[in-house]
């Protein structure tokens, strides 16, 4: 997910409170809480126009949904790294996301952090999501993604293991996926049986996806699993258009 700079007096406004707010924290006197509830308001902030929400609504896509489940909408302002643990960062336009008030209250003031103090959670703008996580199609589940490797040891990716268990597991987030996954399968199974140019079949998917399941499907794993293992047996054109538009290899 791109992060698009801000409006120039959306910035501004946050530069100034930062600013503020590192006063404040250098006196003691900083209640970062109150400061951030009290900008949380603003034009600047929450604005239906060139305001920090706006961009950030703009920056989720289509249906503007909460950027670490993808199955609610986007309500609240998150902060990546949480405002408490990190008042340097309250005010700081790369630590802020959307998020559903559901993400929003199990994350909380969690964040793990691995010995060398960096995040072992997901930043949706920063970090591939399926490079740290695997779908399940048969029951909708997101989970850690595993691999072997150079001694075939089995490694498991620890953004993956936290972001899933503090956020991912719910049962209503995983009915949501696997109903994306039947969706596009569906739409592959009417190619398959009707075959068209591959243009028509990707505006098609993309149309549907509306939770970014899509690089996973044309991915290492994805394409293992019928019927997007069947488009690539017998249609490889159509595959390798889809797969450069929807999976560029990093
Ligand atoms: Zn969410």
């Amino acid at each position: 997910m791109q992060r698009p700079p801000l409006p120039l007096a959306a910035q501004n406004y946050l530069d100034q409170r930062q600013q503020a707010a590192d006063q404040q924290q250098a006196d003691g006197t900083l209640d970062i809480e109150r400061r951030w509830a009290d900008a949380r308001q603003t034009q600047a902030i929450a604005g239906t126009a060139d305001s920090v929400l706006a961009t950030l609504r703009q920056m989720a896509g289509q249906g503007a949904r909460c950027m670490y489940c993808s199955d609610s909408r986007g309500t609240d302002i998150e902060h990546f790294r949480p405002k408490a643990a990190y008042p340097t960062q309250a005010f700081r336009w790369p630590n802020l996301l959307l998020c559903c008030s559901a993400c929003g209250r199990l994350k909380g003031a969690r964040f793990p952090l691995d010995p060398a103090g960096e995040p072992l959670f997901i930043d949706p703008s920063h970090d591939d999501p399926w490079a740290h996580l695997n779908f399940v199609p048969e029951t909708g589940a997101l989970m850690p993604r595993e691999w072997r490797d150079a001694d075939l040891t089995l490694q498991c990716s620890e953004k993956g293991r936290w972001t899933a268990q503090i956020l991912l597991g719910d049962e209503r987030i995983q009915d949501g996926w696997r109903r994306t996954w039947r969706h596009l399968a569906r739409r592959v199974r009417e190619f398959l049986a009707l075959p068209c140019a591959a243009e028509p079949l990707l505006q098609d998917l993309q149309e549907e996806d509306t939770r970014g399941l899509l690089p996973w499907c044309f991915g290492p794993v994805g394409r293992t699993y019928s019927p997007f293992l069947e488009l690539r047996e017998h249609h490889p054109a159509v595959w390798q258009t889809c797969e450069t538009r929807l999976a560029p290899a990093p």
